[in-house]
């Protein structure tokens, strides 16, 4: 059957628009994550597809991580002691480093484990797991939002890992001079303190602003992820009524993603000891930009690679993707990728604009450019018409 890539477009836009201004945010295990899957479970029975729902433990986003606070401390330290022991200016740029990578690993460390999210799978008629040639997948979940905020503060935001390092690097010069006898009492000492000082009290007011403005809020999720979501629920339903000859599609939506892939990582391992390895598409923020590109790799120290077989099926899927290292960011292809299972991750360029709503009160209906939902369902529909071939037809 020919489907038209309008027709799955339209249909994630009504999904889409119920997900965002109906249910609205859905952070991990909260009741709204629970009513999106059962309303989307609902939807699927009703196109006579097989649903699965499994639970899923994860830790819960902290209210707060006091990421900034930590770095305005070792400013203050500094400025405390750059009198009499210059050397402790050396140690101001490794924490600054080690602060992204060992924020996270803590909170992975320190935080319970609760109930209350799950994944929801979608298969065709009488299909079992083990069936499967290909899964879809997106999470269901939203983010913590961080507040929206002025321009100028999102500007400072984006740019205080770079201010941080700079200054502490500055800050290392009057310490060397203090550690080689110099007496440094005077101008230097001063600017030196004032220096550190301000930066202190410039990160700490970040993090009271950034506690007092996003207690309690979450992002309503359009771009990041209700677009993945809304364009694969459109898909499995649409194919319910002609699926391919003999390819065998299963939709993935995973809970908890974005406090640490908890949705992705227990589905891997359920595939891993049942010796599963079907290949996995991750979708995720996918609504708004000028075209996909394929995540080749997330990470720096230990970088996790998807697919390069995949990545370039979806590349034929879509000649004008492009490849794209994540050093910073995670997604849920990345569980599945360290089982050794084949996974890819596709998401949209984004604009600035989208860029800005990121994880913030702002990823409303409004940053989504429905152009792209179609160009998206074209690939999506393009991908399983060149994987149904090679099944179908493998020696050509
Ligand atoms: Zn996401």
């Amino acid at each position: 059957m020919i489907i038209d890539p309008k027709t799955i477009q339209s249909k994630a836009m009504e999904t889409l628009a119920y997900l965002v201004s109906v249910i609205g945010p859905r952070p991990a295990g909260s009741p709204q994550e629970k009513e999106a899957l059962d309303w989307l479970e609902k939807k699927f029975q009703s196109a006579r597809l097989k649903t699965l729902r499994l639970p899923v433990r994860f830790q819960p986003e902290p209210d707060f991580v006091p990421y900034f606070s930590i770095a305005a401390a070792g400013f203050a330290v500094v400025a405390l002691t750059l009198a009499d022991h210059g050397w402790v200016t050396l140690l101001l740029p490794l924490l600054i480093l080690l602060l992204p990578e060992g924020t996270q690993w803590l909170q992975g460390k320190v935080i319970p484990y609760k109930d209350g999210s799950s994944n929801l799978m979608v298969l065709p008629e009488k299909t079992s797991l083990n069936e499967l040639d290909l899964i879809f997948c997106a999470h269901i979940d939203s983010a913590r939002a961080i507040p929206a905020g002025p321009r100028i503060w999102k500007k400072w935001r984006d740019r205080s890992m770079y201010a941080m390092m700079r200054v502490a690097n500055i800050l290392i010069i009057p310490g060397l001079f203090q550690l080689m006898g110099l007496d440094i009492r005077g101008l230097i000492l001063n600017l030196g303190q004032s220096l550190a000082w301000a930066m202190a009290a410039l990160l700490l007011a970040q993090d009271i602003y950034e506690i007092l403005s996003s207690r309690n809020r979450f992002s309503p999720g359009a771009n990041d992820n209700g677009s993945g979501v809304s364009l694969l629920t459109a898909t499995a339903i649409t194919q319910a009524d002609g699926p391919p000859a003999s390819l065998k599609i299963g939709f993935l939506f995973t809970g908890a993603e974005e406090c640490g892939l908890h949705g992705a990582k227990q589905f891997a391992a359920y595939m891993d000891e049942n010796n599963l390895h079907i290949p996995v598409v991750n979708v995720d923020m996918v609504g708004a930009g000028s075209g996909l590109r394929i995540i080749t790799r997330c990470g720096t120290i230990r970088p996790t690679l998807s697919d390069p077989g995949l990545n370039e099926t979806i590349k034929r899927a879509d000649p004008i993707a492009v490849y794209h290292a994540a050093p910073r960011r995670w997604g849920d292809f990345a569980p599945f990728a360290k089982a050794g299972i084949p996974s890819a991750h596709i998401e949209n360029v984004g604009t600035p604009h989208s860029w800005g709503t990121y994880h913030t009160p702002d990823d409303t209906l409004e940053v989504i450019d429905p152009e792209q939902m179609e160009h998206v369902a074209n690939v999506i529909l393009q991908l399983i018409w060149i994987l149904e071939k090679n099944k179908s037809n493998p020696e050509k």
